[in-house]
């Protein structure tokens, strides 16, 4: 009977252990995960912060789903250490287990810049539900909120503070809104739109310390600017989680080293999700760390997968704002674009050699889904690059 072990229970994690009891009907699973809320949709955490949802409404696999297929869930338990010579994995509670396979799922964490003062009560940063509960509970106590990065994830983040009735002052470093979404046109659309919904903002700026006692009380910019808000959420990008597997011996770089198989460098130990790098590039999307699920649950079982990669895709999930974009967006303008743009809408259909290479797609959606999938198949649009730029452009003709 061959022995698994999955550390991490993400997406990554969970999509792998369902893989490989579909396949291996015998096998012993152990899934340990450092959280002790069960297997939920990350991205729904900005609406739990809004009060709109409860964790429960969103998990999308209990305990009872880990029992009835035979794999030990060990919830609230962190692997601290995995010794590859004897095969052995072993948790901060002291539960050691022995595999034939592990993969390492253990994902990633927000990025904290060393910005003096981010001790202070106060200070947080998004990724798990109890980091969400915790932010709740300051929002309940303060009328100001300072966010630091003016990503979709914190723009996500701050909607939901705002929904709470804050005022959300966010601070970006670049001059523009999502600045690896969005150029310049669309970025200024978005803020315009922001602006009416309680945003404010402070672009091209430069975050010096956090202000107050032993509790935060604003941000200092380094131009002298003070933003008072006794709630400060830094949401400045990821880092994975390499610890452990730094400590395995395993190849990392800015994730760990995989092959299109998913196998590291160790023997026996595959990763998936957001802690990898697969040909160079660390996702950190949930698509892609769920087809990476599959591709080593898969063969972990025995089976024949391969990864291609995934084509990076990202919409913000504000109500009453439209906007997708995907692949290259161009924004320093090197590449053939077709674009249309009104007062409140920008669709922009970048092409390159021929086939549609990225996109955005801002308060409009019509057309969309024909252009992702113009993008995934690299259909051949050269002859319909100057049509695309007209307002009634008929997108079945991508197909
Ligand atoms: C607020 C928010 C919104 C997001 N919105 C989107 C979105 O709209 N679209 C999108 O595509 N992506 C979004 N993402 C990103 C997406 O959630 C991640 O890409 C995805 O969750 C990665 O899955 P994963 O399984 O690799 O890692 P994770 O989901 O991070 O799971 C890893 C798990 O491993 C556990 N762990 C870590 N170390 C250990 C250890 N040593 N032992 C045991 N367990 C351990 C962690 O506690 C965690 O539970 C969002 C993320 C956040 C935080």
């Amino acid at each position: 009977m061959k022995r698994y072990v999955i550390v991490g229970n993400g997406v990554a994690g969970a999509t792998a252990a369902k893989k490989i009891r579909e396949l291996d009907k015998e096998g012993e699973i152990v899934v340990f995960s450092g959280e002790s809320d069960p297997f939920y949709y990350r991205p729904r955490l900005p609406d739990f912060i809004a009060g709109a949802v409860d964790l429960p409404k969103f998990t999308l696999q209990g305990p009872d789903w880990y029992a009835s297929r035979n794999i030990d869930l060990k919830l609230g338990e962190t692997v601290t250490q995995v010794d590859l010579a004897k095969k052995e994995a072993t948790s901060d509670k002291g539960t050691t287990v022995g595999f034939d396979a592990l993969l390492l799922a253990v994902g990633a964490r927000s990025f904290i810049p060393p910005v003096p003062g981010s001790d202070k009560t106060g200070v947080f940063a998004l990724r798990s539900a109890e980091d969400a509960r915790a932010i709740v509970q300051q929002a309940g106590q303060v009328k100001k909120a300072v966010l630091i990065g003016g990503g979709l994830l914190g723009l996500e983040a701050g909607y939901g503070l705002t929904r709470r009735g804050l005022e959300v002052q966010v601070v970006e470093f670049a001059d523009r809104l999502l600045p690896r979404q969005m150029d310049v046109e669309g970025a200024l659309k978005l803020q315009r739109i922001l602006e009416g919904m309680g945003f404010s903002f402070y672009l091209g700026a430069r975050s010096k310390e956090i202000f107050g006692g032993a509790a935060a009380e604003g941000l200092a910019l380094e131009d002298g600017q003070r933003i008072e808000g006794g709630l400060i959420l830094f949401s400045a990008g990821i880092r994975p989680n390499l610890d452990l597997a730094k400590q395995m011996g395993l190849e990392v770089d800015k994730g760990v080293k995989v092959d299109d198989r998913l196998v590291t460098s160790g023997e026996g130990v595959w990763a998936a999700g957001d802690l990898i790098e697969h040909q160079g590039r660390v996702y950190g999307i949930w698509p892609a760390a769920l087809a990476q699920g599959e591709v080593a649950g898969v063969n972990m079982a025995g089976g024949e997968a391969t990864y291609t990669g995934t084509v990076m895709s990202n919409s913000l999930k504000v109500v009453g704002v439209d906007l997708t974009s995907a692949g290259d967006i161009d924004a320093e303008g090197k590449l053939t674009s077709a674009v249309y743009e009104t007062e409140t809408a920008y669709r922009k259909i970048v092409v390159d050699q021929g086939r549609i290479v990225g996109l955005i797609f801002f308060g409009i959606t019509e057309g969309l889904k024909a252009c992702q999938a113009a993008m995934a198949n690299k259909t051949d649009v050269s002859a319909l690059v100057e049509e695309m730029k007209k307002a009634d452009f008929d997108f079945n003709r991508l197909q």
